[in-house]
């Protein structure tokens, strides 16, 4: 185990101005704190942090980030308390610790959705501060190094989270060093087959080739030499997880992984990497299409160097890096190099710098240290939008889905783009089928609004709702998309059909016979048909006319029925005569067979005085006498016709309303207003959430009511509610 005089020396060679004061307090307490703990391998559990934070210091991490990697584990494995933390080392480096606490409380489940939702808790808890996620980096880097001592069975999930979430964490932040031994410990355990023979074929393939990379890195050096161009060329070989990625992206297989040699060219300055660029490509002839300038436009990790291919004197293609040293130590460590050597001031830039002039007072020197960090983080963790982040960590696995959850934390996966109608018909098709609105977190959002990752949705139900056709073109999903047209086309099918039912009944009335559905049933092949439902949503429709099912049932059938009762109806061909019973045309003043249609923008009720508009060949609108739209038609009065309303009291034919009310937006709302209707004996046939607010929504209640004294008791009703602020009916 690392001594603490150890330990200070690695801290003191880079930043000779450490606090040792602080990095003695925090090693002895929590060595202290740790005791007689043991580590699986039989260790003293200190040995772990220390560890850690030996790690951080091959970062040349600051005296907070190492005496946090000391503390790491205090809160969560020992009676150290947050309390105590602040009150020996400040609050700064409390608030660390503590953050480090709640990342380690993290489930650690091995389905990839669960790692999802981890990795939206890690980053709400790091985008405080990177430097606890630094921290975690270093402490999942040593516990991944020591994975063999772990429980065979916790030590899968371990690795795949690594892979998923850790190690393309360590690559968003520029530590390629650290991404690729997470990415080797683990993949090693997640694919101990596809590593060892990867592993094992990449050595024996740079014994087959040791001469050739000296050949190259010799030949490299001479001619550099002769440039004048001072560089270190280093080769490397690529490691055996990024040969294993590259042939699941590619589907290729071993053979074909041509460039699995690499060199890195590392110069002095700027010009000095072109000019060495200048020299590779005029030895070996380069591979088109393989060559990127990252030094021009650096990557979104602030990544820099120039990469390219060439073909090497034995036909194999050689990728080369070059790079000046500075550009070599962000690539190395990331943001970790930044937090040393970018900004220039700060005890570590001053240290780095060569122990220069000076040490800003306190935290405001860290501050400005880690501006650069923050800023990362802020990217990271907000973006200009959420998904963004998982953009440039190149998770792939994540990258085509964004990831939300329902009110009660249920992570529900879905492909980007994807609504909150979306996520109703993944929660449940019955959900889908009854929405009516969508909160995104807690706010009330349209139905079309894109999801993004770590939303929290909540979706408004109400019952009688049928999705409407439109949403098909809302949604993304093909889950949803067939179950709303399924259950759009169910609910028109219905709709038509109960219509069909009722033309029939009329029209078999009309000449005295009873409508059956059983007798429809087996008259069916007449009509060319299969299905009872769906032949008389065929009638409902007017694709069959009521005149070939009667014809159909009752073949012995006359036309000239004498006896028949003649009723007054609207539907049919045939019926003259007096006006009757219920069930009658409730309009006097058309001709018998016109067609009659209720204002398309509120209805018309029984009450209201009223007016037709006729349209030749489709029939007529009944509009109320006040409704705004009858304003349209003041040109063509010829189309205007005096009509009465002919409704016996007790009818209990049905006509339509429109009702618009403001209710106050709080769980159940929805509920209480359909309940209401519900309770008048009033239909809703359609409900619509106009325009959604923070505290308040506009719905647009489409009703069926009897006349105009049902309608205003059922405005009166939903008035008495407290959660409706107001309502009104529309046109009336
Ligand atoms: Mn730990």
């Amino acid at each position: 185990m690392m001594r603490q005089y150890e330990l200070l020396e690695r801290i003191t060679r880079y930043n000779p101005a450490a606090d040792e004061g602080l990095l003695n307090k925090a090693y002895v307490y929590a060595m202290q704190k740790h005791g007689t703990q043991l580590r699986a391998n039989g260790d003293p559990f200190f040995s772990h942090p220390l560890e850690v934070a030996a790690i951080l210091t091959d970062l040349r991490l600051d005296d907070a980030t190492i005496a946090v990697a000391l503390l790491h584990d205090t809160i969560e494995d020992t009676d150290a308390t947050r309390g105590e933390i602040d009150a020996l080392f400040g609050e700064d480096i409390g608030r660390l610790v503590e953050g480090l606490t709640k990342i380690k409380k993290l489930d650690l489940v091995s389905k990839k959705a669960a790692q999802a939702e981890n990795l939206r808790k890690l980053l709400l808890a790091i985008s405080a501060d990177v430097r606890v996620l630094l921290v975690k980096l270093a402490d999942r880097l040593h516990n991944m190094r020591t994975l063999a001592h772990m429980p065979p069975e916790r030590r899968v999930p371990i690795a795949e989270e690594t892979l998923e979430i850790y190690a393309p964490l360590a690559g968003r932040m520029g530590m390629q060093d650290m991404r690729e031994e997470l990415e080797e410990l683990a993949f090693k355990v997640v694919n101990p087959q596809a590593h060892g023979t990867i592993s094992r074929r990449l050595a024996s393939i740079s014994e087959k080739n040791r001469d050739l990379i000296r050949e190259i890195e010799a030949d490299l050096a001479a001619r550099f030499a002769e440039r004048g161009i001072t560089a270190r060329v280093l080769g490397r070989q690529k490691r055996a997880y990024a040969i294993f990625r590259k042939m699941e992206r590619k589907a290729v297989s071993f053979e074909q992984l041509s460039d699995i040699f690499g060199f890195r060219v590392v110069v002095a300055t700027v010009p000095d990497c072109y000019a060495a660029l200048g020299v590779i490509h005029s030895t070996w002839p380069s591979v088109p299409g393989r060559f990127k300038d990252y030094i021009s436009t650096p990557k979104q990790n602030d990544y820099r160097s120039i990469h390219t291919t060439v073909v090497g004197p034995q036909h194999q293609r050689v990728e080369l890096q070059i790079r000046t040293e500075a550009m070599h130590r962000v690539a190395e460590y990331g943001i970790a190099a930044h937090a040393l050597y970018k900004d220039g001031v700060g005890p570590l830039a001053g240290a780095a710098n060569g122990g220069g002039n000076g040490k800003l007072s306190g935290f405001a020197a860290e501050a400005r240290a880690y501006e650069w960090l923050r800023r990362t983080i802020e990217m990271l963790a907000e973006g200009d939008t959420p998904e963004e982040f998982l953009e440039h960590t190149k998770l792939e696995l994540f990258q085509d889905q964004v990831f939300c959850f329902t009110p009660k934390g249920r992570l529900i996966a879905l492909p980007r783009g994807a609504t909150p109608l979306d996520f109703a018909y993944a929660v449940h098709t019955d959900i889908g089928n009854s929405t009516v609105g969508a909160r995104v977190n807690g706010r009330p959002v349209p139905l079309t609004t894109e999801l993004q990752n770590g939303d929290e949705v909540e979706i408004v139900r109400a019952t009688g709702q049928v999705p409407q056709a439109a949403w098909e073109h809302v949604a993304i999903t093909g889950k949803a998309r067939s179950a709303i047209r399924r259950a759009s086309r169910v609910a028109a099918r219905k709709q038509y059909a109960g219509l069909g039912r009722q033309i029939l009944e009329r029209a078999f009335e009309r000449v005295g016979l009873a409508f059956s559905e059983e007798q429809l049933k087996t008259s069916l092949h007449r009509l060319a048909q299969q299905d009872l439902e769906d032949t008389l949503a065929a009638v409902g429709r007017g694709e069959i006319p009521s005149a070939n099912v009667l014809r159909a049932v009752h073949p012995e059938h006359r036309e000239e029925v004498k006896n028949a009762p003649r009723r007054r109806l609207g539907l049919g061909r045939r019926n003259t005569g007096r006006t009757t019973a219920r069930k009658a045309i409730p309009i006097r003043g058309l001709a018998q067979n016109v067609a009659i249609r209720y204002a398309p923008d509120g209805g018309a009720v029984p009450g209201d005085r009223i007016i037709g508009i006729m349209t030749p060949g489709e029939g007529v609108t009944i509009y109320p006498i006040q409704s705004p739209a009858l304003k349209e038609f003041d040109e063509e009065t010829e189309r205007w016709i005096d009509v009465r309303w002919e409704v016996d009291l007790d009818s209990t034919q049905r006509f339509p309303a429109r009702i618009a009310l403001t209710a106050i937006n709080e769980p159940g709302t929805l509920a209480q207003i359909t309940q209401v209707i519900a309770t008048a004996d009033a239909n809703i046939s359609n409900l619509h959430i106009k325009r959604n607010e923070q505290d308040f929504s506009e719905i647009i209640i489409d009703v069926e009511v009897m006349n105009l004294k049902h309608l205003t008791q059922v405005i009166a009703g939903l008035r008495a509610q407290r959660v409706v602020s107001s309502a009104h009916r529309v046109n009336g």
